[in-house]
């Protein structure tokens, strides 16, 4: 069985945060804030799978009410789905995510991003994909205020590599 997943998320860019997405710490004058560490990469990629999966979201698993998630490494979040993921029978076939920031510049860091999500869900970097862009300087991420991201997942029950629906 295969099934797909989305995931969104928008955290706001505040002065005195590091800024941490796909788990790297990317010098900039501000961060993204939020009860973990606010990897709004790493939590769009999260709620993609748990769709896939048919198992809520982010925030019901780990509530911002829970003190134990507070600062928390958001690639550990990602693992803690990833082995809900396994639990359920599933494995990752591929995924693909688009981070929208008016700045800073973040192609250099594109590749270690990739590396620290697929290494969080236990597959091959070859298997995510990542991409950057402005808005044009529209909208909240286009003014600074904010960083937003999506996800798409397949996912495939074991034994399902994908080929049945060719
Ligand atoms: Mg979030």
């Amino acid at each position: 069985m295969l099934r797909i997943g989305l995931g969104t998320d928008v955290h706001q860019l505040v002065e005195g945060r590091a800024l941490i997405l796909g788990g790297v710490t990317i010098p900039y004058e501000k961060g993204l804030l939020g009860h973990s560490d606010a990897d709004v990469l790493a939590h769009a990629l999260a709620d993609a799978v748990l769709g896939a999966l048919r198992a809520g979201d982010i925030g019901k698993l780990f509530p911002d009410t829970d003190p134990a998630w507070e600062g928390a490494d958001s690639l550990k979040l990602l693992g803690r789905v990833a082995a809900l993921m396994r639990e359920q029978g599933f494995s990752f076939v591929d995924g693909d995510c688009v981070i929208s920031a008016q700045a800073p510049k973040l192609s250099p860091y594109r590749d270690q991003m990739r590396a620290n999500l697929a290494a969080a869900l236990g597959v091959e970097a070859s298997r995510i994909g990542l991409k950057a862009t402005t808005t044009e300087h529209l909208g909240f991420e286009g003014r600074g205020e904010g960083i937003s991201a999506q996800a798409v997942v397949l996912l495939a029950t074991e034994g399902d590599d994908g080929r049945s629906c060719r």
